[in-house]
């Protein structure tokens, strides 16, 4: 059975480049119908917080990313922390101590920095640690033990090792030169495990079947091959996924703007628009479809379409992408995402329980129009005004009250009579052309008496259609919020 997990660091939040980790891990084990484990490496507790653990939680609920085994669900293989995992990695040192492994190193930091800088100056360059307690006495490194002397515990790489090879999903045929790997660190002196040799034991014992994670840590991948040898365990497959680049071809950090999932949705993008966008980096269903879903992924991801090639973050892509979700969503997903946004803008419980259709009204208008939801207070706002003085954006008013504010206060009065009358029926379409008759009597085009009505009742040009918002207020708050800006 497969069984995959994503892995992160409480170190920050969920960044966009992990996002796309944990979607290829998740969706590669619901195609397989496999387990997705989520395990949470806080073994270094200067940079891990509670806090980043919660907040990457969220983001995957967000994301929908169900794991099968994890934190707050638990599962055979837990705890599912590496901080509750100690007792494990004791045990596998201890079963690599027995076989001779692993070896205690009694070198101090400063003698290890003096032997870089000295091999260093030299003209073969620093090639790791020059194993200098390897071969010490069984005896004599028991004594110093015993005495209390600080140690570390590194792994004897076997002389005779041939290249470390493995065939990656991606990269395909892999291999690289024993001799190179040094002697690596395995427990630190105050007994914490190093990053490698934690995945390995986690990896083995919670029988991960395939990692897929980022390719900065390919290299990572060989030393990890040699401890899985160490302690006799099965070596996984493993899928390194290219980098994540901006649109300028740099890799993609804070420069480029957001790069964590939380802001992406406060910026008002739909995690299924997310979803959909992140797959495509560096995978894709037949090179063609734009458009997949959760359920499409689910049924067809496979690791044979990963490309290798670097993948380039466009935003624009993705904005267009947001607008097909939201076009697709249909008024009743659109409520519930829309509405907090539009709280934000001043709506009340009072304003909902009044205008329980709002959102079943302002969808069709709006859908068409919409990138992200973050434009949709703006967009519909003069919706909450009721009769107050419309909260006029300075650019709209510039561009189309005052640049010839005599004739605009012609149109606007002419308009308000239109509107005003009882006896013409609050219905858009016959609005609409009662008030397009007045082009032919001002003698104007359609865009000149148009405008000045749309910035005095909706307060910008950005509103969805006028008179189909009409439709959505009241007759007397049109022609309070008119006579407002009239002279
Ligand atoms: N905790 C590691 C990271 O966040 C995970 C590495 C791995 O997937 O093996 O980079």
């Amino acid at each position: 059975k497969v069984r995959v997990r994503f892995a992160p660091s409480p170190t920050g939040r969920l960044h966009i480049g992990g996002a796309r980790t944990a979607i290829f891990n998740w969706a590669y084990a619901r195609a397989k119908g496999g387990d997705f484990i989520l395990r949470i490496e806080d073994t270094d507790p200067e940079r891990s917080t509670e806090e980043n653990v919660q907040v990457i939680l969220n983001a995957m609920k967000w994301l929908g990313l169900d794991w099968d085994e994890g934190p707050e669900v638990g599962g055979p293989f837990g705890p599912y922390r590496q901080m509750q995992r100690m007792d494990t990695y004791t045990a596998a040192l201890e079963q690599l101590k027995a076989s001779g492994a692993a070896y205690p190193c009694f070198c101090t930091k400063e003698q290890l920095d003096e032997k870089r800088a000295a091999a260093e100056a030299t003209e073969g360059g620093y090639a790791g640690y020059d194993r200098t307690c390897r071969d010490l006495d069984p005896a004599e490194a028991a004594r110093r033990i015993e005495a209390g002397e600080p140690h570390v515990w590194r792994l004897r790489v076997p002389d005779d090792h041939g290249p470390i090879e493995f065939d990656d999903a991606v990269y395909g045929h892999m291999s690289f030169p024993a001799e190179v790997m040094d002697d690596m660190i395995l427990v630190r002196s105050d007994g914490s495990p190093t990053y490698n040799f934690a995945v390995v034991c986690d990896d083995a014992n919670m029988a991960i079947t395939h990692v897929i994670r980022g390719d900065d840590h390919l290299s990572n991948t060989p030393r990890q091959i040699l401890i899985y040898e160490a302690l006799g365990r099965p070596v996984p497959t493993f899928a390194h996924l290219s980098m994540i680049l901006g649109a300028d071809g740099k890799k993609l950090s804070k420069r480029h703007g957001a790069t964590s999932v939380e802001e992406y949705r406060d910026r008002g993008y739909l995690s299924d628009a997310v979803v959909n966008f992140l797959a495509l980096l560096g995978w894709s269903l037949d090179g063609e479809t734009t458009i997949i879903d959760r359920e499409k992924l689910c049924a067809s991801f496979d690791l044979d379409r990963i490309t290798k090639k670097d993948a380039v973050f466009d935003e624009t892509k993705l904005d267009w992408m947001n607008g097909v979700y939201i076009r697709e969503m249909g008024p009743e997903a659109f409520e519930a995402a829309a509405r907090p946004w539009i709280e934000q803008a001043g709506a009340t419980e009072e304003w909902f329980s009044a205008h329980p259709d709002w959102a079943s009204k302002a969808y069709p208008l709006l859908a068409e129009r919409l990138t992200r939801l973050d434009e949709v207070p703006e967009k519909l706002a003069f919706l909450f005004w009721g009769s107050d003085v419309p909260q006029l954006d300075e650019k709209s008013v510039a561009k189309v009250l005052a640049k010839d504010g005599a004739r605009a206060d012609e149109v606007l009065a002419a308009a308000r009579a239109i509107i005003a009358d009882e006896s013409n029926a609050w219905e858009c379409e016959s609005l609409q052309e009662k008030v397009r008759g007045l082009c032919d009597t001002l003698d104007l085009k359609p865009k000149m008496v148009f405008q000045p009505v749309r910035v005095a009742v909706c307060g910008n040009m950005v509103s969805p259609p006028l008179f189909e918002s009409f439709e959505l207020m009241e007759r007397a708050d049109v022609v309070a919020r008119i006579d407002s800006v009239s002279a």
